[in-house]
């Protein structure tokens, strides 16, 4: 993708503002009382799903609370540093001018090993007896 140098100060402001937008809303809407995206899954069959207790847990992690993000959704610690790069190498190939491409090399194993856990940690959060039933939500 090559673009001219005000396209590109058009996409990159516009991918900063978004990010800006995102963030403020998960900063400032206390998602612990105000629910922004209902789960189907859990509405439906009344289970917990792996992404379950996200946003409030990225809500506790911009405020800097740390045992309430882990209490809420472990994987916020495991998703925060991935969207942190992902978001980064987005801004890098808007200020090159180039097309956000994944290394698929790197990026297939680990995405294919975090849906694995995500899933083992989604039953065993939904089993009573279950020790991570403690992450029910
Ligand atoms: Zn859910």
């Amino acid at each position: 993708m090559k673009s001219s140098p005000r396209a590109k100060a058009a996409l990159t402001a516009g991918y900063l503002a978004a990010t800006a937008a995102l963030a403020g809303a998960l900063f400032f809407v206390d998602t612990r009382r105000v629910v922004l995206f209902p789960c189907i899954f859990r509405s439906i069959t009344g289970l917990d799903c792996p992404g379950c207790g996200m946003t409030r847990a990225f809500y506790c992690l911009l405020h800097l609370d740390f045992a309430q993000a882990f209490r809420y959704n472990p994987f916020c610690f495991v998703l925060a540093p991935i969207l942190g790069v992902a978001w980064a190498e987005g801004l890098s190939a808007l200020l090159r001018g180039r097309a956000f491409r994944l290394n698929h090399r790197v990026a297939k194993p680990l995405l294919c090993a975090l849906a694995l856990l995500l899933v083992l940690f989604d039953i065993g959060r939904n089993i009573p007896a279950c020790p991570l039933s403690y992450f029910k939500v």
